[in-house]
């Protein structure tokens, strides 16, 4: 193996933005209207940037807007009209509260549950806290 290829598996071997710490950008949330009910279009796109399970991410959202609503084909359905920005704070809570690390800040954490209390454990600097 010359220089070049010892070069690129060490490339290879650097996992992509895992435990980078820096705060993702996060996507812009896109709505529409139907009827009495608002449509969180791309609700999964933000399911899939958290790596969070999507009936938590979605039950914390229908309790802030104080709502019912289900998910459908990735979209998640509201009850009642809702301005993007209204969700879209619903969402940076959520971040707040369950994604970034309350130690350090980072969004390299994982929720577990522990006799029945939900766990934040950062993968970053390995703080526990219960959320
Ligand atoms: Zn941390």
């Amino acid at each position: 193996m010359d220089y070049d290829d010892m070069l690129d598996k060490a490339q290879d071997e650097v996992p992509e933005d895992l435990g980078s710490g820096e705060r993702f950008e996060m996507p812009e949330v896109d709505t529409r209207r139907d009827g009495s009910k608002t449509v969180f279009e791309n609700f999964t796109e933000f399911v899939k940037a958290f790596n969070r399970d999507e009936k938590h991410l979605s039950k914390f959202v229908q309790n802030e807007l104080g709502t019912a609503g289900h998910i459908d084909g990735g979209e998640l359905v509201l009850n009642g009209e809702f301005r993007r920005g209204q969700i879209t704070s619903r969402i940076e809570s959520y971040a707040d509260k369950y994604l970034y690390c309350s130690e350090c800040g980072k969004p390299d954490t994982v929720l577990e549950k522990e006799k029945g209390v939900e766990i934040m454990k950062c993968q970053a600097c390995g703080a526990r806290n219960p959320v």
